[in-house]
């Protein structure tokens, strides 16, 4: 049997007094998109940080069957994750394109061709390559920042509630791009409070409560 794509085991992350997330283990398989669902304060958030690089931890964390957990970022992302923090930080003064270009290490041929295809899935993008990113509305400045995260080609992409502060119609837009890139074949790790569009997405959700997995739910399960 292959090993799952990602896999936690007794995941642990303290900043000094009681753990933000407290013994966490699950598994996500290629092709899941797994909601990991709670309150602000859950632990959401330490718990995609920590799998990326950003948190302190303890326990384990393999991606495809190797041990990551001891990697710093870079290589984190060199071995296919990517990440989309909460709050789609770009870099304001850059331009689309470069905010795209900057996130990807390949020769300027293969730099186009993926920044095209950003462009393909993301049209509203391509009509602003050349604008600073400050001149985006927030829905924009969220497919940037997701666009920034795919030109690297993760197998799994993390994202910090992607839908946070975006108006319902836009939010909705989001995730039906969101559920294109999983159909095309990425994994994905979603944080998100609105559970009516994690619904929409998920193949699996965990339901986190103070650190701890309270529950776990089928795709099918959780819609119903
Ligand atoms: P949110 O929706 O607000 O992002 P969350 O579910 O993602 O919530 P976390 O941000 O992971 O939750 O926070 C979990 C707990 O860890 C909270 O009690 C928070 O105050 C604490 N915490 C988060 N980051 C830090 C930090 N850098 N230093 C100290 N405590 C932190």
């Amino acid at each position: 049997m292959t090993a799952p794509l990602l896999e936690i085991a007794d995941l642990t992350v303290a900043y000094g007094g009681a753990p933000a997330v407290d013994r966490v283990s699950f598994t996500v398989s290629e092709g899941d998109c797994v909601a990991l669902l709670g309150a602000n304060g859950a632990g959401k958030s330490s718990l995609l940080r920590a799998i990326v690089g950003l948190a302190p931890l303890t326990g384990r964390i393999a991606l495809a069957g190797t041990r990551i957990d001891r990697q710093r970022v870079e290589a984190r992302i060199r071995a296919g994750i990517g990440y989309v923090p909460e709050g789609r930080r770009v870099f304001a003064g850059l331009s689309v394109r470069d905010n795209l270009a900057a996130a990807i290490a390949a020769p300027a041929a293969e730099r186009t061709r993926r920044i095209d295809e950003t462009y393909a899935l993301f049209p509203q993008l391509a009509a602003r390559d050349r604008d600073a990113a400050w001149q985006l509305s927030g829905g924009q400045q969220q497919m940037l920042a997701i666009g920034r995260a795919l030109v690297q080609r993760p197998k799994l992409m993390l994202l910090d509630e992607p839908s946070l502060g975006l108006a319902p119609a836009l939010a909705f837009n989001l995730f039906e791009t969101l559920a294109g890139i999983a159909a095309s074949g990425t994994t994905l790790l979603l944080a998100e409070q609105n559970v009516r569009l994690a619904a929409s997405l998920a193949s699996h959700a965990l339901i986190l409560h103070r650190g701890r997995i309270a529950a776990r739910y089928s795709g099918d399960a959780l819609r119903a």
